[in-house]
């Protein structure tokens, strides 16, 4: 059976380059030995972390002044790093609250430093993100950190907004390289690897050197981002089996046309499961308000829990997995990040229709 792989994260990777790791898994380019035994110190690897920052960078659309770092503990340590590199004691970060991740941000940052509520969308359900007016920025905020998706509730920001020249930190973890998104107007953007770019065990963090020019001599080594940019990512034995699949998942993106053709890609996608929704005379309800929808987490709910769980048995035999909502707020979610194919979001819109007119 065809397995249609809706999984948060980590989640479905491109056919292709599972098959290429297929093939090299055994004898690396001719090196005799797996990638997965080598040297984090040999030519092969420096070349697979060196190729890996020029691609990334090179998607980003960035250049000199700018450099991608491979780190591990997950989006979730940058929630504590950005703040320890970023605010100087004393200072504080104000944060853009649009969902559950939004919140760990602002808990982490308070712990590490201090957190200011920049805006909530909390008593909104979170349903969408701020307007403009809505986001207060305070004096002397060192940055302000965005979600630019929220996985769990399937909310994203589509216009990003104009904060006056204050320094932007963005949590791209669930939508980072799904379109341009011009990444110049950022200071730091970070990415757990395993919902759009590649395994677990790695996380990017995209930085502007200049944004380190604050004295860190009260952060531990290992939680400087200075300390792996001097040693390119390479100061600690790195992931370095999942930065060899984040090389070629994006180089997955390169060969399949970019930024502009994952947008237009995934527009199409989401456009589907919306419409099924939409066109369902109320039977499916999204859960974000519709300016706010987000193409990597379409997030709906059936009438009743009943109807929910016999949706999710009749995908599952159908080979859709990973539809169920996350933990904390139930109902459904279908993830479709790049590598999830057209043909798997057909089928579970298809599937959708039907279920909704047996009621
Ligand atoms: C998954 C996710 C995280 C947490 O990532 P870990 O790598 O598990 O720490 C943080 N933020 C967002 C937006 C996410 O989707």
């Amino acid at each position: 059976m065809t397995i249609h792989n809706f999984n948060a994260g980590p989640a479905a990777l491109p056919a292709s380059v599972l098959q290429r790791v297929r093939e090299e898994l055994l004898d690396y380019r001719g090196r005799g030995m797996s990638i997965l035994e080598m040297s984090h110190r040999s030519k092969e690897y420096e070349a697979v972390n060196a190729d890996a920052e020029a691609r990334f960078k090179r998607l980003a659309g960035v250049g000199d002044g700018w450099r991608a770092l491979f780190l591990q503990g997950g989006a979730s340590l940058q929630f504590a790093m950005a703040p320890l590199n970023l605010v100087p004691p004393g200072g504080h970060a104000d944060i853009v609250i649009t969902g559950a991740w939004g919140e760990k941000a602002h808990e982490e940052a308070s712990r590490a430093r201090a957190s200011r509520i920049a805006a909530s969308m909390k008593d909104t359900g979170y349903r969408r993100v701020p307007r403009r007016d809505e986001v207060r920025v305070s004096p002397g905020a060192s940055y302000v950190h965005l979600t630019t998706n929220e996985t769990i509730h399937g909310v994203q920001w589509h216009d990003l907004p104009d904060l006056g020249g204050v320094p932007i930190v963005a949590d791209m973890s669930s939508d980072i390289f799904c379109r341009p998104c011009g990444f110049s107007r950022f200071t730091l953007v970070y990415a757990g690897a395993q919902k759009n770019l590649g395994p677990s065990g790695v996380t990017v963090v995209l930085l502007r050197e200049e944004a380190l020019a604050r004295e860190t001599g009260d952060v531990p080594v290992i939680l400087r981002y200075s300390t792996h940019l001097k040693n390119s990512s390479l100061y600690n034995t790195p992931p370095a089996f999942a930065v060899y699949v984040l090389g070629l998942v994006l180089e997955w993106i390169e060969e399949s046309g970019g930024l502009p053709a994952m947008q237009a890609a995934n527009q199409a996608k989401a456009a589907l499961l919306y419409d099924a929704i939409d066109g369902s005379g109320g039977f499916y309800q999204g859960h974000a308000e519709k300016e706010a929808r987000s193409i990597m987490n379409v997030t709906f709910r059936l009438p009743g829990a009943e109807r929910e769980e016999a949706f999710l048995k009749e995908a599952a035999k159908e080979g859709m997995i990973g539809l169920a909502g996350h933990r904390s707020v139930g109902g459904c979610r279908a993830s479709i990040y790049n590598a999830v194919p057209l043909a798997s979001v057909q089928a579970l819109a298809s599937l959708m229709r039907d279920f909704a007119r047996r009621g």
